[in-house]
């Protein structure tokens, strides 16, 4: 059984290994929309997909097919160690002691792929929060996010707002607000390197003027990240000189002259 990291849902971002190991399988399991961006690489193959929410059921089902011979792959957006599907399934293998040959297959996650979108936001320690609290309680998130704040790590938003979860998003922004100046940049990504990619650079005061849904990633900057009209950048500290535009650096100097 593989359980595989799609990445974010353009077919470009899928692995070479995780290409193959789909094309080997005979069952595909997962999310239904996710099943969808697989396109034509599921054609010929027996498909199980199921809604929102029934992770536990879709685990289930993949490690009863594994057990009957099959192989399969059970698939998770972005990685599947991220909010995804190998935690839930390794959690049944340990606590019920089944023998079962598994491997798990790495995907990009939606982070990186909302990063590369934004420019180079996450160039410095960052704190990953999930605004979910479906399965957390509130009041961790609310301590995460006062941590990462206290930590100034860039901070990235996943899960931000649902149709039923709607508050959450406005009260960590009144969060962040106590930590953060209103003119911190925020880049808010909906459907990063998949079909009808948004891309919106603004700030902490601003964020909830975009609309914002299970679809988006928000990064938050942290006290050093800057925004220009195209990028939200943190930088690493390097010092850059802005008068050197036309001479190369000594050492790249010498050994173009070299060549
Ligand atoms: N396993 C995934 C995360 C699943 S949690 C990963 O590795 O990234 C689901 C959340 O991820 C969504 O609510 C959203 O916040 C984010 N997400 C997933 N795909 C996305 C995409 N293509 N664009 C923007 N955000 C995305």
């Amino acid at each position: 059984m593989y359980i595989v990291g799609i990445g974010p849902g353009e077919l470009g971002y899928l692995s070479q290994k995780a290409f193959c190991v789909l094309r080997s399988c005979e069952v595909i399991i997962g999310y239904r929309a996710y099943v969808k961006l697989l396109g034509d690489l599921v054609q010929g193959k027996e498909v199980i997909a199921s809604s929102m929410g029934k992770e536990l059921v879709r685990a289930e089902t993949a490690i009863e097919q594994a057990l009957s011979g099959r192989k399969v792959a059970l698939i998770s957006s972005g990685d599947s160690g991220i909010y995804g599907m190998a935690g839930v399934v390794l959690e049944i293998v340990e606590k019920r002691s089944i023998n079962l040959d598994l491997e798990i297959i790495p995907g990009i996650p939606a982070f990186c792929a909302a990063a590369s979108s934004l420019g180079a936001p996450i160039m410095n320690d960052f704190a990953l929060i999930s605004l979910s609290d479906i399965l957390t309680p509130w009041e961790i998130i609310e301590r995460r996010l006062t941590y990462a704040c206290q930590g100034d790590f860039v901070i990235v938003l996943y899960n931000p707002k649902s149709k039923k979860r709607t508050w959450q998003i406005s009260k960590t922004q009144a969060l962040l607000l106590k930590y953060r100046s209103g003119q911190t940049p925020v880049g808010i990504v909906r459907n990063a390197k998949r079909g009808k990619e948004k891309v919106i650079l603004t700030t902490l005061d601003r964020m909830l003027d975009y609309s914002i849904d299970m679809l988006t990633t928000i990064i938050v900057g942290n006290s050093s990240t800057s925004l220009s009209d195209r990028y939200m950048v943190t930088p690493r500290g390097y010092k850059i000189r802005v008068d050197a535009k036309d001479r190369l650096p000594e050492e790249f100097a010498y050994s173009l002259k070299k060549c």
